[in-house]
């Protein structure tokens, strides 16, 4: 693979990332939850950071730009829906948009949902998607600006990535995610390991993000209200797919 993905935990449950084209040497950081954790790893690392990508507006993801630029200057890139309470944007960003890093290709998906004009960036050469609080590892944000339907389009968008994409989304949640899958899900093996591994993964400090969209396709609920074993846990065999996915995100609110 032509780069290199580092995952940097910030504040309490927080990710950063950083994608790096080895053969350019050029550094993305995506989101900036805390300037300090970032900045030591590219110190460690030897790395000089050209762009930071913006996910959405919320505190936790943009709060450490102002003290992470004034060490290390980049570019900053976000979407032009969520420009006014986003930092000083460099480029403003559209859906459907594709730019380029490096010589590599970003494609800008509007994934509104939890918020309006959250974007995620796929970058096919590096076979990642940073989702942030959209798709999540077995999980999808809170709905804090969009409706279920929103969250549901942009879920249904990111499922048609290639199934062997990396999903990097910004918070350490899973292991809560995983007790609620498991209360929607109860009957499907696929979940039941992956808890497993997750909780021997989190015994041992070690993160579970990121996870592929293989993954999530198989055990997040969120990705699956067509599935028939959900329906009928839910009592909903035949409602459509936006009911079933509003259904679940509404009882991951009460869990
Ligand atoms: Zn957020």
């Amino acid at each position: 693979m032509p780069f290199d993905l580092v995952t940097i935990p910030c504040l309490s449950d927080n990710y950063a990332f950083l994608l790096r084209d080895q053969q350019s040497g050029a550094v993305a950081l995506i989101d900036v939850p805390e300037a300090a954790p970032i900045s030591a790893k590219l110190k460690e690392l030897g790395w000089t950071l050209s762009e930071i990508w913006l996910t959405h507006h919320h505190p936790d993801h943009i709060q450490g730009v102002p003290d992470l630029t004034a060490e290390h200057p980049a570019r900053i890139l976000g979407a032009k829906a969520d420009a006014h309470r986003l930092p000083a944007l460099d480029h403003a960003l559209t859906d459907g948009e594709t730019f380029q890093f490096a010589g590599h290709d970003v494609q800008v998906m509007d994934v509104s949902g939890h918020t309006v004009g959250h974007i995620a960036l796929y970058v096919a050469d590096a076979k990642c998607v940073f989702t942030a609080d959209s798709l999540m590892a077995l999980g999808c944000g809170r709905l804090f600006e969009g409706t279920p339907a929103q969250m549901w389009a942009s879920m249904q968008k990111l499922m048609k990535l290639p199934q062997d994409t990396t999903v990097c989304s910004g918070h350490e949640y899973t292991q809560s995610n995983a007790k609620f899958a498991l209360t929607v899900d109860p009957e499907n093996p696929a979940l039941i390991s992956r808890s497993r591994e997750i909780d021997q993964a989190r015994k041992d400090g070690v993160p579970t993000v990121p996870s592929t969209l293989s993954t999530e396709l198989q055990t997040n609920p969120f990705l699956r209200p067509a599935d028939p074993g959900i329906r009928a846990q839910l009592g909903m065999e035949n409602a459509t797919d936006t009911d079933v996915f509003a259904e679940i995100r509404a009882r991951k609110d009460r869990f």
